[in-house]
This record gives structure tokens, C-alpha cells and sequence, in this order.
């Protein structure tokens, strides 16, 4: 019995060891961003964690660690940005994330082929889910096979078409960072919808990617709650992994240190994840009109270019199919989604998905939606927000794919 009670204490202290527990961490908040300080901004977004896009006319979040803390505090005054602690001690955040995480697995059983939108999916379940389905449904769903991640995970979606040869293509990926657990279950709904409507499949041939970063996700859901990057181990350095959403073969900038939140890689497509996706949009280029990532935390629909504020040409487009969607989300209830270029707020990025997708004259329409935040941390909606989330998101995604076939643009390039 003593030794039971050990093994018992010994796997209570376990668990509770077993995540980054981010004690002492803050979160601050700024005032509204102007104009003047995001050269700073765009400086220091490459050595801190920022939550979300900072955006001139928004307040910006920055996490920082205890270390960190007064320096970036001081950089803040010295910039005459005035901010507030929006978060003292994430630690008690992260706890109960895991601690719920951890009730509603057991209390919540996946069952085979049921899309779960009650609690956060792990990637194991979301890739069981995958194959089920697509053996579930031959002819309508196959299975998109875009390689193995760095740690060997299947990087594994889905195809839902018709059959009929010519269609055009549209494609969504979700979680491209690690973090942003609202987006799988938003393409798990994609799934869902169009396998039980043939007229959505007459539409176009679907392309879901519920995980694009399946080790990063999998590290967040159990090691490592704001984890973003994938983790691809960089030379010489403990800092672990690249950023993903700025490993694209686009414009692709090489500036960023390994401890970067923003880190783009030693190189364009270093991360398997991006080549993979990458080569596959490529490849699909004459048939691919729409391109969609969904990120965290908004609301925001963004458009290309990241780098630039300079309009693409078909821009107008661009918004108008953006606004259409918005739209529709704002009136089953959702939050209102600004839609603008990625580089708006004056907040430029490189090789991020998007812009390669509309970049290389692939996809004429290219966005990214940074879902909604909540809880507690402002970051993450709990696992009771994600079916509100899901339900409002879906029909302005499907206005999405039905607008930009209705009104063909010019890509940039074909
Ligand atoms: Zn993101």
C-alpha cells in the first residue's frame, strides 16, 4: 500500500512537472499602437513573444519571462508607449489549461469518425480521425500525404472532391502554429460539411489540413502551452525550432536568432512542414483559386502582401471576398473581422504561407484568419467557446470558397 502511494505521488509530481509551468511570466498590454513606434515594434517582435499581429490603432500583448520583464518594460518607456500588466503570473493560466485539458480527455471518449468539439483534439486522435474518414467515404475523400514532419509525424489531410475532373481547388491548413489550438477544430468542420454535402463538392475539390505543424502541436498540447514553432533542434543553440508562418519560399527573409518567436529558418523551406505544404500548392498552381491558413487570435481576415503596403493588383478583390465572408460571420453572430493587407497595421512579415501561395501566381485569392481569442489568458477560447467558434466561422468560410468561385480574379502570375 506505502508503495502504491508512492507510485501515486510519484506520477502526481510527474504530471505536474510535465508542461513549461510559465511561473512568473507576464503578459503586458500596450496603449493603442501609432504610427511612429512600429519601426520599434517590428524590431523587437524579433526577440519577444508577441500575442497576435501588432497593428497600428490596436493595443499590442507582449509575454515576457522574469528575465525579460524590465527590460522590455523599459524599452516600452523609453519608446513613450504606455502599457499595463494585462497578466501577472500566467502560471495559474497554464495550469488550468492543462488541468481541463487533462478532466475533459478522460471525460469526453473520442469516438471513430466524430469530429470532437467539446475539448482540444491531440494530433494522434485529429490523424486517426483523418484516416477513418477517408476509409469511411471512398470516392469522396482521400487522403493528402504532404510527408513527415521533423520528428517523423505524418503530415496528413484530406481531399473531399466529386471525381469530376477540371474542378478548381481550394485549400485551408489550421494550426501552422502550435499555439493556436482553435483553428483544428474550425478545418475538422470544414470536413464535416463538405462530406455531407455533394453540392459542396460540385463546387470545387477541397484540401483540409487540420494540423500543418504536427510536432509543434503535439508539444504544445503536452509540454508546452504558448509553444508556436516547429521543432527542428537549431545547431548549437537550446532554442528549438523555426517559425513556420516565415519559412515559405516567398520573399523570404533570413533575419531572426534562434530564440526568435520569429525565427525564419536557416533557410527558405528548412522545415519539412513548409516544403511540403509549399511544393504541393505549387504543384496544384493551375487549379488552386483560394488559399486560406487560420491562425489566433484576432478577429482578422488578412490579405497579401506582409512585406509591403503597396496594394497587389487585384487587391479590390481581395477585400471584397474577404468583406463578403466577414459578413456573413457578423451576422450569425460572430465578432467582427476587419479585413485588411497583412502589412496594414504596419507590421511586416516575410515568407509567411499566404503571400507564397499568392505570391508564386497560385492561389488569385490568398488569406489568413486569425480566429478570436478568450479565456482567461485572452490567447486560447477554452474548450467551452470552441463549437460557438466553429459554428460562426464555418459560414463565412463557405461564403468564402462560393464568392471567390463566382468571381473569378487574376492571380498574379499564371
Ligand atoms: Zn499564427
Amino acid at each position: 500500500m506505502r508503495l502504491l502511494g508512492s507510485i501515486v505521488l510519484l506520477l502526481v509530481v510527474g504530471s505536474a512537472l510535465a508542461y513549461k509551468t510559465y511561473s512568473g511570466y507576464q503578459v503586458l498590454k500596450t496603449a493603442p499602437l501609432t504610427p511612429n513606434v512600429m519601426p520599434y515594434i517590428n524590431k523587437m517582435s524579433r526577440i519577444y513573444d508577441f500575442w497576435g499581429t501588432p497593428v497600428v490603432g490596436r493595443p499590442a500583448t507582449v509575454m515576457v519571462s522574469p528575465e525579460e520583464a524590465s527590460v522590455v518594460n523599459s524599452v516600452l518607456n523609453r519608446l513613450r508607449i504606455s502599457h499595463e500588466v494585462m497578466i501577472e503570473d500566467l502560471a495559474p493560466i497554464v495550469e488550468q489549461d492543462f488541468a481541463e485539458q487533462e478532466r475533459l480527455m478522460r471525460a469526453i471518449p473520442r469516438q471513430p469518425r466524430v469530429a470532437v468539439y467539446n475539448r482540444y483534439m491531440t494530433f494522434d486522435e485529429i490523424d486517426a480521425h483523418i484516416h477513418e474518414t477517408v476509409d469511411a467515404n471512398p470516392g469522396v475523400a482521400s487522403l493528402l500525404d504532404l510527408g513527415l514532419s521533423t520528428e517523423g509525424r505524418e503530415l496528413h489531410g484530406i481531399k473531399l472532391s466529386n471525381g469530376a475532373a477540371g474542378q478548381p481547388a481550394v485549400w485551408f491548413d489550421c494550426a501552422i502554429h502550435a499555439r493556436e489550438w482553435i483553428a483544428p477544430p474550425v478545418c475538422l468542420r470544414i470536413i464535416d460539411e463538405v462530406l455531407a454535402d455533394p453540392a459542396l463538392r460540385d463546387l470545387a475539390d477541397w484540401y483540409v489540413l487540420p494540423i500543418a505543424n504536427p510536432d509543434g502541436y503535439s508539444f504544445a498540447t503536452t509540454d508546452d502551452r504558448f509553444w508556436r514553432k516547429t521543432r527542428r533542434p537549431n545547431p548549437g543553440s537550446t532554442c528549438v525550432g523555426t517559425d513556420p508562418n516565415r519559412n515559405f519560399d516567398f520573399l523570404w527573409d533570413s533575419a531572426g536568432t534562434y530564440c526568435s518567436e520569429t525565427f525564419p529558418g536557416a533557410s527558405a523551406f528548412s522545415e519539412p512542414e513548409c516544403a511540403g505544404i509549399g511544393n504541393f500548392i505549387a504543384a496544384n498552381a493551375d487549379s488552386l483559386i483560394l488559399y486560406v491558413a487560420l491562425h489566433s487570435y484576432g478577429p482578422i481576415i488578412l490579405y497579401p502582401f506582409g512585406h509591403t503596403v503597396d496594394p497587389v493588383p487585384n487587391a479590390d478583390d481581395l477585400l471584397a471576398a474577404g468583406t463578403a465572408s466577414a459578413t456573413v460571420i457578423e451576422s450569425v453572430g460572430g465578432p467582427t473581422y476587419p479585413v485588411e493587407n497583412s502589412a496594414a497595421g504596419l507590421y511586416f512579415t516575410f515568407g509567411a504561407s499566404d503571400d507564397y501561395a499568392y505570391g508564386i501566381g497560385a492561389a488569385g485569392y490568398a488569406y489568413t484568419y486569425e480566429l478570436p481569442g478568450g479565456g482567461s489568458g485572452g490567447f486560447n477560447p477554452p474548450a467551452s467557446a470552441i463549437q460557438r467558434v466553429v459554428d460562426e466561422t464555418w459560414p463565412g468560410l463557405k461564403t468564402l470558397v462560393e464568392y471567390t468561385i463566382a468571381n473569378p480574379t487574376t492571380p498574379l502570375k499564371k
